[in-house]
């Protein structure tokens, strides 16, 4: 179908499936986008005269995704992104509101940092929001803690050292403190630095290769005692990227005793698993972290989502230049990309293949991650329109040497599926995603 919009009037989606978890809206009806950036509402008799129409039988429009976990890059790693490519990929990938983690070069500790990202993303007229992090301590270290409150008044929306944990329960305790304080977020990047001891998981694949692995451990050791501090100091805490069964297992156990823990899966952890690796050799697009485990850690995970312990999706966006990725298993940076394929690959393994519902993925991907960063994105119909139109019968193919990202590491090259992003109404304009 041609939908391309120009509309000085507005833009009117005839026959559309709006599914808006905020308003449990899910049904078939007519939309109208305005152009002055009001708030999207029901048509009306008249809007058509004004808007460009767009007839979407079988379509689906929903609010723009919500991700909770990106590393744009910008500063200092602009050779594998730059905010500008960062937000276009979101843009590509559905989303309408990104938070970037704090592990840039210099680190995102201090509001002069803050404001360039900001200034960035207003210069990169992309339409996407960006909602930095701020570093959890100076310089990523671990000791001194950061400005939070300087940076929350700079436009940080969260808490992070992602990347590296808080290993010092003394310095998480201020941090958790810290964030109740000013009422938003710690993220937490759960691992124990004494296990994460090689490039992959600590299983066949890596006796295969002959290197020492990353056992489940690593993770869920840090998960149950991060949770158990945030217990202790009555504190919220939202855990990263789960990869592990002991890990699902312990959050399950600290939500039955009240703690008020959230959490979130990638994409990577909820659809591969280490075996890929015998499949693929080592391919350093598998290289991430947490690592990718084996089924049954992944069945949790995806377990775990479906029954709602994990509420939202993060993709961990995390661009590396092909010429750092090229380095061999050992010496490649951790990470993959994620933003520009999440929805498609979700939609096709899980709401094709596995019966999610499309409605609940479209929840796990706006109100629940904005619920978790405590924003108010991520609603159809209130805020500065910002709207993904979905074909969920459209074939794709996943090429990553099309994407909008500057980097290519993408574990999901070449996948072919079922539903996919059409493209996204935001700041006021249209844009088509690659097909
Ligand atoms: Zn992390």
């Amino acid at each position: 179908m041609n939908v391309a919009p120009r509309s000085p009037g507005g833009w009117l989606l005839l026959d559309v499936r709006v599914i808006d978890p905020a308003t449990s809206l899910d049904a078939r009806t007519d939309l109208f986008v305005p152009a002055d950036g009001s708030p999207v509402r029901h048509a009306e008799p008249g809007d058509a005269s004004a808007a460009d129409i767009s007839e979407c039988a079988g379509l689906v429009a929903a609010p723009a995704f919500v991700e909770l976990h990106a590393h744009l890059r910008e500063p200092g790693g602009e050779e594998s992104e730059t905010i500008a490519t960062g937000l276009a990929a979101a843009r590509a990938g559905g989303y309408g509101h990104v938070l970037a983690m704090a592990n840039t070069k210099p680190v995102n500790d201090d509001p002069a940092v803050t404001r360039r990202m900001l200034d960035a993303a207003r210069a990169s007229a992309t339409g996407v929001e960006l909602l930095p992090v701020t570093a959890a301590t100076l310089g990523l270290g671990g000791r001194a803690c950061a400005p939070w409150a300087a940076q929350n008044s700079a436009g940080c929306v969260a808490i992070s050292d992602d990347g590296k944990p808080v290993a010092d329960h003394a310095v998480l305790a201020q941090v958790l403190a810290g964030a109740a304080a000013l009422g938003i977020p710690y993220l937490s990047h759960a691992e124990c630095p004494c296990l994460f001891t090689g490039p992959i998981h600590d299983g066949d694949a890596a006796r295969a290769f002959g290197v020492q692995g990353i056992p489940t451990g690593c993770e869920s050791r840090a998960v149950e005692a991060e949770l158990a501090l945030a217990e202790r100091e009555g504190a919220a805490i939202h855990v990263c990227h789960l990869s592990t069964a002991d890990s699902i297992r312990h959050l399950r156990a600290a939500k039955a005793r009240g703690v008020r823990a959230s959490a979130e899966a990638t994409p990577h952890h909820l659809l591969l698993t280490d075996e890929e690796f015998l499949r693929r050799g080592p391919d350093t697009s598998l290289k991430m972290n947490p690592p990718l485990r084996p089924a049954p850690d992944r069945d949790a995970v995806v377990a775990a989502l479906f029954d709602g312990t994990i509420e939202a999706i993060g993709t961990d966006h995390a661009p590396h230049a092909p010429h750092l990725k090229a380095k061999g298993l050992a010496d490649a940076p951790f990470g993959a990309i994620g933003m520009e394929t999440a929805f498609a690959v979700l939609h096709d393994r899980l709401v094709l293949g596995a019966g999610f519902p499309l409605a609940d993925l479209v929840r796990r991907m706006t109100t629940a991650p904005a619920a978790i960063a405590r924003i108010g994105a991520g609603r159809l119909f209130s805020g500065r329109p910002a709207v993904v139109l979905i074909a969920p019968d459209a074939p794709w193919r996943v090429d990553a040497s099309r994407f909008r990202s500057k980097s290519r590491n993408c574990p999901f090259d070449g996948w072919e599926g079922r539903g996919r992003v059409l493209g996204t109404w935001m700041g006021g304009t249209w844009a088509a995603s690659p097909a």
